[in-house]
């Protein structure tokens, strides 16, 4: 997969923590913007974390392209319902390559590989045959496997990345998509590092791990609230 960081709000970090200070302030978030400094900044992101103003995280976006994802992850992603989504139509672009994803489980059997690789290309032959006898391209991508790369651009808020790396950086969640935003963090460190290094698995934040299972980093347990 290839993602890359096209654009993005301008110092990113000060529009978001200049804002959160315009809040409780005199000066307004102009004034603050040029009297900020790269230590309150960092110290100022994370108390926003802390006490939860979280939406003042919505003031910095972040446009990615995306593309050699399976329609497996793009259709995960989506789910996420608040940032901006636009993906290369199967109605309007022919499925001409055969890219597609094969996930290291299937590629590292060999005899099971061949049968996966064989059924797709068997689609897409298929999928060839139907355009050539007239079906419309909208009709004759039903034959094609989720496997099939997809390309897309997605515009995430500060907000949303946060709590869409906290669910897809989980170990629990697929390799694919967990994939994905792991280099979404990468990207997000480039030019905002101190929100980047902030976009983590939600059991950094909850002290504990909610899955049915833990990788290990936390225990699964809730620690009890000690009362007087
Ligand atoms: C490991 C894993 C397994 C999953 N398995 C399944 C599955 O088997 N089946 C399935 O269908 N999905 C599954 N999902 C998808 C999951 O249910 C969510 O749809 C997805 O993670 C998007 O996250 P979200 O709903 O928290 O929030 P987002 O859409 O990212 O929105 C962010 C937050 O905004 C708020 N919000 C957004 N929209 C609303 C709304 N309409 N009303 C109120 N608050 C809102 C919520 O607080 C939400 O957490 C899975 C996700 C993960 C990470």
């Amino acid at each position: 997969m290839q993602v890359t960081l096209v654009n993005y709000t301008p110092n990113p970090e000060l529009t978001i923590v200049a804002t959160a200070r315009s809040s409780a302030s005199q000066l307004t978030m102009e004034e603050l913007w040029h009297k900020l400094n790269s230590q309150q900044i960092s110290d100022l992101l994370k108390q926003l974390l802390d006490s939860g103003h979280l939406s003042t995280f919505e003031h910095a976006s972040f446009t990615f392209n995306i593309q050699g994802i399976s329609r497996v992850t793009s259709h995960q992603l989506v789910r996420h319902r608040l940032a901006s989504y636009t993906q290369q139509s199967q109605r309007y672009v022919t499925l001409k390559d055969h890219r597609y994803v094969t996930p290291p489980t299937i590629a590292k059997q060999a005899g099971l590989r061949t049968q996966y690789q064989q059924a797709i290309e068997n689609a897409h032959q298929l999928y060839f045959q139907m355009l050539e006898a007239g079906i419309p391209m909208e009709d004759a991508r039903y034959i094609m496997p989720q496997a099939i790369e997809t390309q897309m651009v997605m515009t995430m808020n500060a907000r949303e990345l946060l709590h869409a790396c906290s669910l897809r950086l989980c170990l629990r969640a697929q390799w694919e998509i967990m994939e994905l935003f792991e280099i979404i963090k990468t990207e997000i460190e480039k030019v905002a590092p101190y929100l980047g290094a902030e976009l983590k698995p939600k059991c950094y934040q909850l002290g504990y791990c909610d899955e049915r299972e833990s990788c290990g980093i936390f225990p699964t347990i809730k620690p009890t609230v000690k009362t007087k």
